[in-house]
């Protein structure tokens, strides 16, 4: 009797503790931070800068302030000079339910004289704008035991070749881009870097992962100047606060939205013109930050593609009007364009119904992108 009771009390510790560890663990914003290569992968190698350990450590300052926030889990593919599967990088992303992951990497090329960030998102051949970047990236695979079995429809002659690249991701696909947009923007204006753009190709690691995905190439460490700035330690600080800042910024806009969209029907018809200023930081370059009284369009994101579609109904299912935003290699298309967050939400259910499952309501003001919250204010 005493025994069960003990047992009881017990279990209902456990019950508790579970209860705790889950509710505390929706709330959190799950970053997967994946350090390119490892162990007996070395990347990249020029000048004697190693890919390996400049992606483990940027990724390890990049976490280290990221877990300075009390609503950021931070969730790292490895902490360590160690080899990591390819399959295991979206394994631990998915396994965990993280809200995004983020492999980290760093380019050469023979000619020394390329350099610049860049950010890929998923992409197939048809659409990708650098298979190179994902020739030399999935021949990692061929390294590891059993890959014909682990890495199903990827074909040695053909390692820019994913069978059914896009199935996981393109539900994600627009976060994925905006997120590249952030980081990107973050490596230019901050951290002062050329910007190669945000782009698109059939990367593995990223086909496999069911969240928004980005790979990121800090740079190239074939070049003499950016190699020494990737490799040293202030360089490696700048692109990992970077980093981190675009991280929170994305985490302002996706990961409260849920709450702030829940209350939103509340909201007055029309948007109040309250004086907010643009986020973006590519729109504030050459424009002073001013309190903008324009006022606020919502429309519904449906797709992005690398490929320029025009903008008629039938190539969206019926739907119109049709917008497009072609400042990225990779082309955001939107339907609609209402003063009221209230429309907007009818649009979203009727572009849902013609079989945009993952599109959602976007907000801009005097043609620039603007944070929803932002808008909802
Ligand atoms: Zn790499």
């Amino acid at each position: 009797m005493m025994k069960d009771t003990r047992l009881k009390q017990l279990f209902l510790l456990f019950i508790m503790c579970c209860g705790a560890i889950h509710a505390q663990g929706s709330q959190k914003f799950k970053v997967i931070l994946d350090a390119g290569h490892g162990g007996k992968d070395f990347g990249a190698v020029y000048n004697g800068y190693v890919e390996k350990n400049i992606t483990l450590n940027v990724v390890l300052k990049a976490g280290k302030i990221l877990e300075g926030d009390n609503g950021i889990d931070v969730i790292y593919t490895r902490k360590a000079d160690v080899f990591t599967e390819l399959t295991e990088r979206p394994g631990l992303a998915n396994r965990n339910s993280g809200d995004i992951f983020i492999s980290v990497h760093c380019n050469s090329e023979n000619t020394k004289a390329a350099f610049g960030a860049e950010t890929y998102v998923i992409g197939t051949t048809k659409n990708a704008s650098n298979i190179d970047v994902a020739k030399k990236e999935n021949v990692v695979m061929s390294v590891e035991k059993d890959y014909k079995v682990k890495y199903e429809g990827y074909n040695t002659a053909a390692p820019e070749v994913i069978a059914g690249a896009l199935s996981t991701q393109e539900p994600v696909l627009s976060k994925s881009i905006d997120l590249a947009s952030k980081v990107q923007e973050g490596f230019v204006n901050n951290a002062k870097r050329k910007n190669r753009g945000v782009k698109q190709a059939p990367l593995w690691v990223l086909n496999k992962a069911a969240m928004p995905g980005i790979f990121i190439v800090l740079g190239f460490i074939s070049n003499a100047d950016e190699g020494a700035y990737l490799n040293s330690d202030a360089g490696q600080d700048e692109m990992a606060k970077a980093l981190a800042a675009a991280i929170l910024a994305y985490k302002k806009e996706y990961f409260t939205v849920s709450g702030a969209a829940s209350s939103a029907a509340t909201l007055p018809a029309k948007p109040v013109a309250a004086a907010t200023t643009t986020t973006t930081a590519a729109a504030n370059v050459n424009t002073p930050v001013a309190a903008s009284t324009a006022p606020v369009v919502f429309k519904v994101q449906i797709a992005a593609s690398g490929t320029d579609i025009a903008l008629e109904p039938y190539n969206f299912n019926g739907l119109s009007p049709i917008s497009k935003d072609a400042s990225t290699a990779v082309i955001k298309y939107f339907y609609g364009g209402v003063s009221s967050y209230a429309e907007a939400k009818e649009l979203l259910v009727t572009a849902k119904e013609k079989g945009y499952t993952s599109a959602y309501v976007v907000a801009f003001r005097d043609g620039k992108k603007i944070p929803l919250q932002d808008a909802l204010k």
